[in-house]
């Protein structure tokens, strides 16, 4: 099979390689669909968790083609979700059910090191089947299936919230990971959902999947505290979700939550940004970073199962994997207006 190698800085070279040899204990999947994640984009770009060598691809759907010796739970035919993020299960954090905090689970994942070839590829060898497979139920597409893993990022964040039914929300970036959780927010009772984002074709979307109001903040510029404000009877927002991942936003989201509020910061920002803490404390104002999924990609398949998401808007283009630079990176980098992009090898 011919599959995707990042070589280096912007570098991608296509490059023949065997199907992956399964040993007792693993299975081998059939990627159906993998979706491209800002991640991937951030490590073709700029290098960062991506060394070269590496097999991209971590949002993925497939069947399974082969089990190895010992695997009593999947058979040949299975439709299911890989979980990128395996865990040891043993140590404080997993025995707590924080496994997204493991200190093996980076090591074992699949899709950000040459050691575990990712899903951009046809097949995928899936070592840790017992803790990284999850099936899907019939009526879930395999489409639907690719989108789970940043759908369980996104429920993630909310379930790391202290939202509370009837709570003002603000999302900064309506990306695939805010009109997620900004779909969890609304299942979960919130009052006001205020989306803030730079794309026009997002903001429509944002409107279709529940936001009550979108704001585009280069209209709003210097006021946008202000019109937050206006917006939640002078109080602010109950929780802000920073889902940009970029400076600006991380600068913008303790102005706009309330007094005692809450801010949760879910995109990817590596840049150094400055926060006067005299505000925080002034404020009462709680900052909380949140990483992955704990169990959440069980509770994400049945949401879908259950038709409670629109993940039909989510996906911006379907392409093959031969166009995995061009029309997947490429654009993603050119244009704000594209949420999920899945790949088909
Ligand atoms: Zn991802
Ligand atoms: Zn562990």
């Amino acid at each position: 099979m011919k599959v995707p190698v990042f070589k280096d800085l912007e570098k991608i070279e296509f490059q023949e390689k065997p199907t992956p040899r399964i040993g007792p204990g693993e299975v081998l999947l059939e990627v159906k669909w993998c979706g491209i994640c800002g991640s991937d984009v951030h490590g073709y770009l700029n290098g960062i968790l991506v060394p070269p060598g590496t097999v991209m691809g971590h949002e993925c759907a497939g069947v399974i083609a082969d089990v190895g010796e010992d695997v009593h739970e999947f058979k040949v035919g299975d439709r299911v979700v890989p979980k990128p993020l395996a865990q040891c299960g043993e140590c404080y954090w997993c025995k707590k059910g924080q496994y997204s905090l493991c200190p093996d689970g980076l090591g074992k994942a699949f899709g950000i090191s040459p050691e575990h070839d990712g899903a951009f590829a046809q097949y995928l060898r899936v070592e840790y089947p017992k803790e990284m497979l999850f099936k899907l139920p019939e009526g879930v597409s395999f489409e639907e299936g690719a989108l789970v893993e940043p759908l369980a990022t996104s429920l993630h964040a909310v379930r790391m919230s202290r939202l509370g039914v009837g709570d003002n929300v603000v999302i900064l970036g309506a990306g695939m990971i805010g009109l997620g959780v900004l779909q969890f927010v609304r299942l979960g009772g919130a009052r006001k959902i205020i989306v803030i984002e730079l794309s026009e074709r997002k903001r429509a979307i944002a409107m279709e999947t529940g936001a009550d109001i979108v704001i585009n903040p280069l209209d709003e510029g210097e006021a946008l505290r202000e019109r937050i404000f206006e917006m939640t009877g002078g109080i602010g927002a109950d929780v802000v979700f920073e889902c940009a991942g970029v400076p600006s936003t991380f600068q913008a989201c303790a102005s706009l939550v309330k007094s005692g509020g809450q801010v949760i910061l879910v995109g990817i920002n590596d840049k150094e940004v400055s926060i006067n803490p005299f505000f925080l404390v002034l404020w009462e104002v709680e900052l909380k970073g949140v990483l992955g999924y704990y169990d959440e990609f069980g509770l994400v398949i049945d949401f879908l199962r259950r038709k409670k998401i629109n993940t039909e808007v989510l996906i911006s283009d379907r392409i093959s994997l031969e166009s995995l630079v061009e029309k997947g990176f490429h654009r993603l980098l050119s244009s704000q207006d594209s949420v999920k992009i899945l790949v088909n090898p």
